[in-house]
């Protein structure tokens, strides 16, 4: 249940409400957990979502708009209908009046709310939107691997995807620049990679494919950790810019302009736009492994000031979603990667493993990011 190690008394933050279902929490003497001290110690002092924080980001904006001269766009933003990639195409084109080509991968798990969302924003700033649509049967195939693999990221397939086939896309038509909506304010707990395994470590994707998986992958799109790391970055040039972690970035706030300017609607929950993505978090995560996500997002925004402690245990006391919704998306599920319920509840059954269990580009990924966090650059806590 917790990756191997020896069960621990349980112990809750009285800071934030993350908890000893992280394995590696660790508290202080006050009760206050590692993420909570990292928080003020490294990121606070540097985060300026504020008048100094769009001067900091301004000479990059000059400098992106420069670059793309003459060209149709002057960045690539990756958009999957969520709140955080919705809001900074919004900021991207209406307060830095930039001209993003907007980018989405179907992995044939959108939700029709997801689509509507992307369509009435790209219509709205009137941008241009590109939709790549993942193979099917590719996808399906890597999907079951990783239930089989009886892993908590289940996910991976899902990301690897959305995320491998945006930089390949940019690298090979020559952007220069990918903004992305990762931010402190809605994310600055990042969740344990017990939880959350690196979706880019190609290796484990394919170790698990190789074990699990029945068909080749012949068009899926990937790319390595290192590829994207090194090659892309400092061979290709491709730039990762994160504009909102220079501008005002509220989560409640930014829903609300969403919705009076674009008619965008809100999801129940963060990252409920994918109906994969509500079983994975909402449902196989929680009740197979006693991880729920909700607890790092709920404590980003108790540490960002969005969102009273109190108010965070009692809607963590709730289920993340009603029983009848739970058994209506499991069918949905199971019916979708061709399982019937049956088997798909065997699964759920089989005895939990860790990203520890399968090939790993791990020791590599450590050593980059002990380097990354000596240079001062990587600033969450990632373990
Ligand atoms: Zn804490």
């Amino acid at each position: 249940m917790n990756g191997g190690k020896a069960k621990r008394p349980y112990q809750i933050c009285v800071n934030c409400i993350m908890d000893t279902s992280d394995s590696s929490i660790v508290f202080d003497a006050r009760g206050w957990c590692d993420y909570c001290n990292n928080y003020h110690e490294n990121i606070l002092p540097h985060w300026h979502p504020d008048a100094t924080g769009e001067a900091e980001l301004a000479p990059v904006i000059d400098k992106i708009k420069r670059d793309g001269r003459g060209r149709d766009h002057d960045c690539i933003i990756g958009v999957s209908g969520g709140v955080d990639s919705s809001y900074v195409t919004y900021v991207a084109k209406a307060k830095f009046g930039l001209r993003p080509l907007i980018f989405h991968v179907d992995a044939g798990w959108n939700s029709q709310q997801a689509v509507n969302n992307i369509e009435r924003l790209v219509d709205g700033l009137g941008l241009d939107l590109h939709t790549e649509v993942i193979d099917w049967l590719e996808m399906k195939d890597l999907q079951l691997a990783f239930f089989k693999a009886q892993v908590p990221h289940i996910d991976t397939p899902q990301d690897h995807a959305f995320f491998a086939a945006l930089y390949n896309f940019a690298a090979k038509h020559g952007f220069k620049y990918v903004l992305t909506g990762a931010n402190y304010s809605t994310e600055c707990v990042r969740e344990p990679l017990e939880w959350h395994y690196h979706a880019s470590d190609l290796r484990q994707l394919t170790d698990i494919h190789r074990r699990f998986g029945t068909r080749p992958l012949t068009t899926f799109p990937t790319a390595d950790i290192f590829k994207f790391k090194l090659y892309y970055r400092f061979i290709k040039g491709v730039r990762v810019v994160k504009p909102l972690n220079h501008v005002r970035y509220l989560k409640d706030e930014a829903i609300q302009e969403l919705v009076d300017k674009f008619g965008w609607q809100r999801y129940p929950h963060k990252h409920y736009e994918s109906r994969f993505t509500r079983f994975y978090e909402g449902y196989w995560l929680v009740r197979k492994f006693g991880y729920d996500k909700r607890r790092a997002h709920f404590s980003s925004l108790i540490l960002t000031k969005q969102m009273s402690r109190n108010e965070a245990l009692v809607r963590i006391a709730e289920r993340p979603y009603n029983e009848e919704t739970v058994a209506q998306d499991f069918e949905y599920v199971a019916t979708k990667l061709g399982l019937t319920v049956a088997e798909l509840k065997e699964i759920m059954r089989g005895e939990n493993k860790t990203y520890r269990d399968y090939k790993s580009r791990m020791p590599m990924i450590e050593l980059g990011t002990a380097a990354l966090r000596a240079l001062g650059i990587q600033k969450a806590i990632i373990r």
